[in-house]
Formats: structure tokens, sequence, C-alpha cells
């Protein structure tokens, strides 16, 4: 390609709008653009990396027996309904109809479509298992698009559905789905890590994401940096220790202390000269059928997600401080689980432990000291519902957790016979019986792994592409377009590479040679190689490798094996 003639518009200033590094330097260095919101172009040179992204998906799924096919991205409602989700799955689908009034979804997953496809094909055991997958555009009207194509409303997915006839052969599935996204992850330069998550509204048991680490992620990461240990897991999902209880103190009488205006458990800590973990937290939740109490100690907080699997409700928000003030007589700052009537009281593990606590009074201005669970008032169910926090044990080997934050790149999931049960999706086993698929699914957000690797592979002066997914692996920067024996030398070598198959851009804009390295760099082509008055006189080439800001000079003999043989190490990272 010459640099004349794609469409590559660089911005010298950094758009307002973009918050994280990804988005701006996509936008700068005129990957995309934006049509509406979470809604985005690809230019040429993303389209390229997404093609190469895209690449390496085809070959890890087809290494594994994917077959790639390509499904409707327009669903009819009645697919929906019949799973379940028409209802359920909220403001998040776009929804549409036809001139004849019918529903219709743009997809956000496939996982209806796919089963009533392979329902109606697909009827015996011998067929199984059947591992189908494809690379589309996916719709999700997000509450928050943002952060660029990292949070789209219209994004490139790959997704996988796995059908199999036992839940051994669901384990197969999964384990080869798990291997392959280690492999492609690799294979695209980025650092990852599989962590435990919760199966949320798509159902199912285990799950796995897939999440790069990085500053920008949404998510928080829990993980074990112990040799030999690989728990690691979404902070949603971490598991706490059990607690044991370390504290034998004498249990003191209740007693009841004058706190006024001190409402924040850190206020009150302050105020009591205590830390905030002798406190008692008290929350009251609503959900679709009834009003709880939570305790959590005072340094903790809630993982609602824990909650909401604990309560099995559908519902499940923070109750509105008017009820709690109705149910208790005490304004939200002054609630405690001491004589607490008529309600579910539910403790976090830690708060079952505790001796001589700070409580709530359910008083205005008033909370108790020394409270002791099981003695003041009584625990109706202890579990662990609060979210575990760095330096709390790893649940598998005991050492210090590490947080990190998380881009979630891909996901698989176990989803049983969800899907295939609701919507009657049937084979026969090897005894004539009808039995329903059981069935697996595995996304890569595509458009997000593109802007992923730029979290993680960038510098001041623009992106360092990882070789295996660059736009291109090499710049040819002629110093100077108007001297003649420097263009025609340029464009020999121009030439010469693309026949060798390296993927080249000749930089032949009538440029300063700074502002052509300043885009070099912004864009991230691994390599450059500049064409100046050594290189025409002394026959010695100047190239410059991105990631490690190193020149060297070669003869042109060198320089060719040198450009190929860093290619092709770079790429088997
Ligand atoms: P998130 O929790 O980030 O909203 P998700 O868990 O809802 O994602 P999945 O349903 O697991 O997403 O989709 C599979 C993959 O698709 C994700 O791992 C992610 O890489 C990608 N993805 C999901 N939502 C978006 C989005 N709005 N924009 C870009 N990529 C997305
Ligand atoms: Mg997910």
């Amino acid at each position: 390609m010459r640099a004349s003639q794609i469409l590559v518009p660089t911005l010298r200033e950094t758009p307002a709008e973009a918050e994280v590094i990804s988005h701006k330097l996509l936008l700068r260095a005129g990957f995309i653009r934006k049509a509406a919101a979470g809604v985005y172009t690809y230019l040429p040179l993303a389209q390229r990396v997404l093609k190469k992204i895209q690449q390496i998906i085809r070959e890890e799924m087809d290494r594994e027996g994917g077959q790639e096919i390509l499904l409707p991205v327009i669903q009819p409602a009645e697919l929906w309904q019949e799973s379940g989700r028409w209802d359920v799955y909220g403001p998040e689908l776009f929804r549409l109809k036809d001139r004849h009034g019918r529903d219709f979804a743009l997809g956000p997953t496939h996982e209806e479509i796919i089963t009533f496809l392979v329902k109606g094909e697909v009827s015996s055991y011998k067929q199984l298992p059947l591992l189908l997958y494809q690379i589309q555009n996916k719709y999700r009207d997000e509450r928050r698009p943002r952060f660029g194509v990292l949070r789209g409303r219209e994004f490139i997915m790959k997704d996988l559905y796995s059908f199999d006839k036992d839940e051994e052969g669901l384990d197969v599935s999964y384990r080869k789905m798990y291997e392959a996204y280690a492999r492609i992850f690799k294979r695209c330069g980025l650092k990852f890590r599989p962590v435990e998550a919760d199966s949320g509204a798509i159902g199912g048991s285990d799950t796995h994401e897939f999440m790069v680490l990085a500053d920008a992620g949404e998510a928080t990461v829990l993980y074990c940096e112990k040799d030999n240990c690989d728990y690691a897991a979404n902070a949603e999902k971490a598991k706490a220790m059990e607690p044991i209880k370390t504290n034998f103190e004498e249990v003191l009488a209740l007693e009841e202390v004058y706190t006024p205006g001190r409402q924040t458990i850190t206020q009150v800590a302050e105020y009591l000269g205590i830390t905030a973990n002798k406190l008692i937290k008290t929350l009251f939740y609503e959900t679709e059928d009834q009003l709880v109490a939570v305790l959590v100690r005072g340094d903790h907080d809630v993982n609602e997600i824990k909650l909401q699997h604990l309560l099995d409700c559908l519902r499940l928000e923070l109750a509105g401080e008017k009820t709690v003030q109705e149910f208790t007589g005490a304004p939200v700052g002054y609630v405690g689980p001491v004589g607490l009537q008529g309600i579910k009281i539910i403790a976090d593990s830690e708060v079952a432990v505790m001796s001589n606590a700070v409580a709530g009074a359910n008083k205005p201005d008033y909370h108790y000291k020394n409270v002791n669970p099981g003695r003041d008032f009584s625990l109706n169910q202890i579990a662990d519902i609060r979210i575990v926090q760095a330096g709390e044990p790893c649940p598998s080997c005991g050492a210090p957790l590490c947080e990190a934050r998380g881009i979630e790149v891909g996901q698989v999931f176990k989803l049983g016979d969800k899907y295939s049960k609701a919507m009657g999706a049937t084979f026969q086993d090897e005894n004539g019986k009808s039995r329903p698929y059981i069935m697996g699914c595995y996304g890569i957000g595509v458009s997000r792994t593109m802007a992923a690797a730029i979290e993680q592979n960038h510098d001041s002066n623009g992106i360092v592409w990882p070789v295996s997914i660059a736009p291109f692996h090499l710049v040819i920067v002629p110093v100077n377009t108007k001297d003649i024996n420097l263009v025609k030398l340029s464009e020999r070598l121009y030439l010469e590479y693309i026949n060798e198959g390296i993927e080249v851009v000749l930089d032949d804009r009538h440029e300063r040679p700074g502002v052509k390295f300043k885009d070099a760099d912004l864009i991230g082509y691994p390599l450059r190689l500049t064409i100046g008055k050594k290189a025409l006189e002394e026959g010695n080439f100047e190239l410059y490798i991105r990631k490690t800001g190193e020149t060297s000079f070669m003869k042109e003999e060198q320089l060719k094996i040198f450009i190929k043989d860093y290619i092709k190490r770079e790429q088997n990272i």
C-alpha cells in the first residue's frame, strides 16, 4: 500500500470524547470513526487488524473441529419467547417490527436461533458432538456504551455453540474451547488470565472469562500469584475463605451509645475510636417477594450477585430510605440487627464470628456497643455474601490474593440443557430414547480484542502493535521525495518486499520526515525502514524497531533476512 492512497486520517489532537487510551489512539491513528453512540466505522487499518484476529480465531476454531456458518442477525421474536428470554432480556435487546407488525430482534447472541437450527437438522447421537461457529456483528443496546469499541452497541463477535449427547461430552467440548481461547489470545500477543466467573442471565453452570489485564478494564480480577497456584476469579465470583474465630475476648454486656449525627461507617468508627472491622453494616434489600436484612462487616461490601444466587430471586434492589425507616423506626445510618422482628437476617460468614461489635440501635442518633451475634440477635442464614478484597487468602492455597483490572475479551459457558429443554430440541440416544442436547456457548469480542491489544501495547507516541495482528509489518520512509534516486531505491525495495510476502506501506507522501516518523509511531508499524542519504550513498539502511525503540544499520542483503526473521519470530510469541 502507498501511504498517499490509503485512507488513514490521523489527527494531531486527541478527541475530547475519548476517555481510555485505546479509544484515543484508534481515533487519532485513523483506525475508527464514530457513527453514533457505540456504533463505529472501521477504516482500512482497523479492518486489516480485525481480519488478522479473525484469521487466528478461525484457525484455532477449525483446529478443534469447529465448522463455520453464518446465522441471521434478524431473529424472530417467537424463538426468544420459546426460550423465555424475550421478556427477561430487557432494554438491551434491539427490537423491531416488520411491515406486517411481526416482532423481531437484532441478535445480541445466538443461542435461540442455533438451537432452532440444530433441532431441525440433527436427530441422532451419531451426529454429535457438533461445534458450530460464526463471526458476525452483534447488537446490544448497552446502558452505557463507552470506551470506543471496548463497549459498543454494534460489535463483532465470534460465537461458537457446542452440542453434545451428555455432560461428559460437554466437558470435552468446554476444555477444547478453553484451550483454543488460551492459544488465540496468546497468538494475538495479549497478556491474559482465564478467571472463574458468574454465569449471570445466560444461565448454566461452569464458566470462565478470559481477562486482559489492563487499567481500562471494567472488571475486577482477584488472582493468586503464588507459584503453582493458578486461582483467579472475577471479583463478582471470588470465594471468601471460611473464617476461623480467632478473637476470644470476653463477651460484654450490650450497651447503647449516643452517636449524634454519625451515620456512616467511617464517622461512627472515628467517633468511637475503633476500626471499621468492629462494626456491623446492616443493609435492607427488596426482592420480588420479600424484604431481607443483610449484614456484612463494616470494612466489607455486599456482593449482590452472591446474594441474588442465595435468595434465588429475579429482582434484587437496595430498599429505599423510606422503607428502611418505616420498618426499623430509624434512618438508614442507625439501623442494626438487634431487635429486628419479622424479617429474614442474612449474615456474611465473617459477621457470624464477630464479638463485642458495634451496630445501629434502630433509634435515631444511637448505636449499640458489645453486640454479639447469636446472643443479641439470631441469624437466619450465614453465607459467603461479600466482595472478596485483595490481601484476603486465596481459597485454593491461602496465599494473599492480588487485584487487577481486567477487560473481558472472551467467555466460555456450560449451558447444559437450558435452551434445548425450553425449545424442545432433542436427539435420539443409543437406546432410541429422546434427550435434550447438552450445550455450551463460547464468545470472543473481536473488536474488543483489537482495543484491548492497544490498552496493553502502547507508549506515549502511539500504538505498538503485536506483529501477529499489526495492520502492516513495515513502513518504508523515503526522507526526501524530491530526490529521484532516493524515490527509485524506495520503490524498488517496496516492490521487492511485497513479492517476498512482507506487508509493507511505502510512505510516498510529500511530507517532512518528522511528520512521517510521528505518524509511523502513532499507527504502530512494528518496523520502520528509513531511506536517506546513507542508504543511497553507503548502502547502509536504518531500521527502527517500534517495540524496543532500537535502531540498527545494515546492508541490503542483511536487511531482508532480518525483517523476515523478525516477523516470523515475533508472530510465534
Ligand atoms: P460484558 O460483561 O463486558 O458486558 P458480556 O459478558 O455481556 O460482556 P458475552 O455475552 O460473554 O459478553 O459476550 C462474549 C464476548 O463479546 C465478551 O467476552 C466480550 O469480549 C464481547 N462483548 C460483549 N459485549 C460487548 C460490547 N458491548 N462491545 C464489545 N464487545 C463486547
Ligand atoms: Mg461475558
